[in-house]
Formats: structure tokens, sequence, C-alpha cells
């Protein structure tokens, strides 16, 4: 922790990773509620540099095309609404279809995109207080976080609530109106987990010092209590 100017109120940077479906993006909103923080979902920044490609008609396998598409993209978090833009239109709800996963996943493979996102968010940690969510922060973007949490649970806990999230959201169902079935969503979460995991650059991983919580079989709120009281021992 670091003190901010003279004024020696205290800096907190918190780096939070994990799989989809431990419930990183809930709890991280809490925290940043509960210590004032600015919130940052960078996993949202790889959805949506996903969608922008794709309506855009890039090939997503082209790293060459990627590079130049994104030199005039802009992306903008708003920490205090939680909203993204890219490129002026807001993509808040379009980045949570199910199909979005996906193509997160396949442009987080490529070092153009990763460096693009992780120079932003590099920058977003500068600005103070914090706590940010992804695959590698504690690793990558913020090595040097006050506190490192790797947050996990089992497969089918984690698939089970993306399906229920899908279930609860009319975005994203098929024009049958159906959501996905629980057994594709655990056979596309398992191919995202795979490539995450094994991808050369910034694989997704447990950060050095980094503590872990297996969020299976905890409430929110217990995962969010456990967290703030290492904290507030800390601070
Ligand atoms: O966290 P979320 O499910 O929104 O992330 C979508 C995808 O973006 C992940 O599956 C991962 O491939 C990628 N991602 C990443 N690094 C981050 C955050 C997300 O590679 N820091």
């Amino acid at each position: 922790m670091s003190a901010a100017g003279n004024k020696g109120f205290l800096l907190i940077r918190v780096a939070i990773d994990g799989p989809g479906g431990v419930g990183k993006t809930t709890v991280s909103r809490l925290l940043a509620e509960r210590f004032c923080l600015s919130y940052v979902d960078t996993g949202a920044m790889y959805r949506a540099v996903g969608v922008g490609a794709s309506e855009a008609g890039v090939d997503i396998s082209d790293s060459l095309a990627l590079a130049s598409f994104l030199e005039d993209a802009e992306i903008i978090f708003e920490a205090g609404t939680g909203k993204i833009f890219f490129n002026g239109k807001d993509f808040t709800g379009k980045i949570r279809e199910p199909e979005a996963s996906t193509l997160a996943s396949l442009v987080s493979e490529k070092t153009i995109v990763r460096k693009a996102l992780v120079a932003l968010q590099k920058n977003l940690a500068r600005g103070g207080s914090v706590i940010m969510e992804g695959r590698d922060i504690g690793t990558v973007v913020m090595p040097d976080a006050d506190f490192k949490f790797f947050l996990d649970a089992s497969h089918e806990v984690r698939a089970m609530r993306r399906h229920l999230e899908f279930a609860g959201k009319n975005s994203a169902c098929d024009a049958k109106g159906s959501a996905p079935e629980l057994k594709d969503v655990s056979r596309d979460m398992r191919k995202r987990d795979e490539r995450d995991r094994e991808r050369e650059d910034s694989p997704l991983m447990k950060a050095e010092g980094a503590i872990t919580v297996d969020t299976s079989e905890i409430s929110t709120e217990e995962v969010v209590e456990l967290i703030a009281t290492i904290i507030e021992e800390r601070i």
C-alpha cells in the first residue's frame, strides 16, 4: 500500500483473478463499494474487442488484421457505472451475449490484443485505489498489487452458475427464446478454460503470493466477508 500525495490516505490496489463463473464480478463490485475502490472489469475489454472485431468483419485469427483494427479502436471502461464503450458505442449489453465469451477468449490469445489492453489496464491501475478482475491481473497487469486473490470453483458449479445467468437474461436467448443448455455452456466453458490456461502469452494462473478462495460451496456474501476481513486486517 502506498500513501497518496501528502494527504496520507492509503491507496489500495486489489487484484482478483480466476476462471469464468467463480463470481469475480459480483465479489469485486461489492468489495469496490465497501472500500471505495474504482472497479475495472478487464474481461469486458476483451469481450468488447472480440465483439467489435466480429461486427466489423475482421478475421480474428489474423493478428495483422486485428492490429490494424485496434489502431483506430477506442475502448472506454467507465469505472463508476461499469459500462463499456467501443468506438463510442455502448457495448455493455452486447458483451454478455453467449458468443461474446468465445470471441473474447479467441482474441485474448493474440499478443497484439493483450499488449494493447494491458497498457490500457496498467494506466487505469495508476489512477488510485482500484480493484481489477481478470485472468492476469496479479501476474501481469498489477504484479505489485497490495492484495491478490485467486477465486476458484469446481467446473460443475461454474458451468451451472453461467447457465443460470444466461437463463435469467433475455439477451442470451436464441430466436425461440431458449437459453443455452447446461451441457453446451459446460462444453464451451471447458474449451475457454483450456485456451485461457494454455495460451503462451499471460496464461490464467495463480499469481505468486495470491490467496486462493474456493467459492464452490460458499455464498457471494461469504466470499466478500472473507476477502474484506483479510483486507481490513492489513490496512
Ligand atoms: O472474465 P470474462 O469471462 O468476462 O473474460 C472473457 C475472456 O476474456 C476470458 O475467457 C479470457 O479469455 C479473456 N480475458 C483475458 N485476460 C483478462 C480478462 C479476460 O484473457 N485479464
